[in-house]
């Protein structure tokens, strides 16, 4: 009974843990890259050390440790900016769900110590220096930073303990059932070793890489906490992505689509998620070789065999193997979605919702996928202003003798179904696509067509939606006409090329159309911005 109890605060320990194995990656790598390093490699762990009588936990690691300027860097000015006010807001987070969603809001993992902790010490030293730091802090926006002289290498975090609640066996976090308990069900996929006490040799997780794992040994849950430890999020994914290739080119590879997309997604400085392991190292982060720019937010690991640990971020971009990985990496991310789409309706909306624009990108740069990008895309339409339409209804929709595919572009909605381009299309009944979206201005100009229909802009040259019999009409209206628009194209020859009798409108007296091969407005604005 007790034992399946869990509390949201828990996952500081998650934090703290994946804090210290990151640490262990890092000095493993720099060891092997350095062979001048002063450092002890020959027995990388974490371990975790209670102690009832003080209250205090401490997570210690001998990993690549923090210099002074690093503490401060890296810990301290948290603690000054917008941590400041998390941590008020996390004194008055009347529950621990609160807190904890605060927490992943804020995005500071080694924060949530102060979930459980009212003062924490942090002792570190970092790799080849002599110098310790010791950073102590209340969590109340300030700390104090001290050199130490003997501090072991790597990094200690001893959080004091708040006083107990009545229900305080539950959350005991100096107990080593409880300890095991947290760590076996957050982290339990960690690859170095965590033990428990001063003393303990064994290790209390499996070690197992998740990746190198098959599908049925392991469960949901820790490919979902294993997803929040690579990604530093605190949302479940999305979808989980298993690839493996035997063979000349050995290969493990454990994709992820969050469930939402970051802050940052449309931002050029923001990372992609995809991290290179050769034979179980850690070799970088946001590895952009093995995924293409567009797909930049999926996150995961991938554990190639037979590359050399010292393969650099330039050899990557070159190496034929990569390339094909890539492209195979792709076309899974691709057909999952595809897959997610026919089975999962909803699951392929809010895909489509938190992605589709930078999705979208990959229609102007992965011709290779084309095919595949049009079928998993999905776009307002005027069809159903609530739902948005995959090109495939589209064209089953399509009228009698229709040719092309309709769409506009536009800033907004409104503005899209407002224009007087719509009103003929509107009037006689045609589904026009309703394109918001500032890489729509690309991808419609390097698209030529899907399934052999052409996408047609109905801002653009003539669109010729008429009978024969209303095209007679027309021409006798034309010539009834003939001396207003000469006068008009006259009048207006420096702002206009033409001035025609237009079947387009019914409501409107008139419109501005952009000819067949002019770019759009929306286009030439943007490139009147760039400076062009
Ligand atoms: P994140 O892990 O998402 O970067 P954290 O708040 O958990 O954010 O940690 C902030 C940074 O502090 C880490 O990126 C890392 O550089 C540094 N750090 C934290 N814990 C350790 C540790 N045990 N050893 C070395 N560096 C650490
Ligand atoms: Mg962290």
């Amino acid at each position: 009974m007790v034992h399946s109890l869990y509390s949201n605060k828990d996952i500081f320990l998650r934090e703290l843990i994946s804090n210290a194995s990151d640490a262990l990656d890092k000095l493993k790598l720099e060891a092997y890259r350095n062979k001048d390093l002063d450092a002890d490699t020959t027995d990388l762990h974490i371990r975790l050390e209670a102690d009832q009588e003080a209250r205090t936990l401490t997570v210690r690691d001998n990993g690549i440790g923090m210099s002074r300027d690093e503490v401060i860097e890296l810990i301290g000015t948290i603690a000054k900016s917008g941590t400041a006010e998390l941590l008020r807001k996390l004194k008055e987070a009347k529950d621990s769900t609160a807190s904890a969603e605060l927490i992943g809001q804020f995005g500071v993992g080694f924060y949530s110590s102060f979930m459980v902790a009212d003062k924490v010490t942090l002792v570190t030293r970092r790799a080849g220096e002599s110098q310790g730091t010791r950073w102590e802090s209340t969590g109340e926006g300030t700390y104090t930073i001290d050199e130490v002289e003997d501090a072991p290498a790597g990094t200690a975090v001893t959080l004091h303990l708040k006083p107990e609640d009545a229900d305080d066996h539950l959350y005991d976090y100096t107990a080593d059932w409880k300890l095991k308990e947290i760590v076996q069900r957050y982290s339990d996929f960690i690859t170095w070793p965590v033990r428990l006490g001063k003393d303990g040799t064994e290790a209390i997780n499996s070690m197992k890489a998740l990746w190198a794992r098959s599908k049925d040994e392991a469960t949901e849950q820790e490919y979902h906490e294993f997803y929040k430890h690579i990604s530093h999020d605190w949302t479940d994914p999305l979808e989980t992505i298993q690839l493996r290739a035997e063979g000349t080119f050995e290969y493990q590879a454990l994709l992820f689509i969050p469930s939402r997309a970051p802050l940052d997604l449309y931002l050029r400085e923001r990372k992609r998620g995809v991290q290179l392991y050769v034979k179980r190292v850690f070799i970088m982060d946001d590895c952009e070789a093995l995924m293409p720019e567009y797909l930049r937010f999926v996150k995961g690991v991938v554990d190639a065999q037979d590359l050399s640990l010292n393969v650099s971020r330039e050899i990557l971009q070159q190496d034929r193997q990569i390339q094909l990985m890539r492209r195979r990496l792709v076309k899974k991310v691709l057909s999952t979605v595809k897959a997610m789409q026919s089975t999962e309706p909803e699951k392929y909306a809010t895909f489509w919702k938190e992605f589709g624009p930078a999705v979208k990108e990959g229609l102007v740069n992965d011709t290779d996928n084309r095919e595949t990008l049009l079928e998993i895309a999905s776009f307002d339409s005027t069809h159903d202003a609530e739902k948005p339409t995959t090109l495939r209804e589209y064209v089953e929709r399509m009228k009698d003798g229709q040719e092309h595919i309709y769409y506009l572009t536009g800033a907004s909605r409104a503005l899209i179904e407002h224009s007087p381009h719509m009103e003929a299309f509107q009037a006689k009944g045609y589904e026009v696509l309703v394109l918001t979206d500032a890489v729509d201005e690309m991808w419609v100009e390097s698209v030529p067509e899907f399934d052999g229909k052409k996408f047609q802009s109905i801002a653009k040259g003539q669109v010729d939606l008429d009978s024969d019999e209303e095209k007679k009409d027309n021409d006798e209206q034309r010539q009834e006409f003939a001396g207003l628009l000469s006068w008009l194209g006259e009048t207006l020859s420096e702002q206009v090329k033409e001035v025609r009798l237009s079947s387009r409108l019914t409501t409107s007296p008139a419109c501005i159309v952009g000819d067949a091969n002019d770019i759009s407005p929306t286009l030439e604005k943007m490139y009147r911005a760039m400076g062009q």
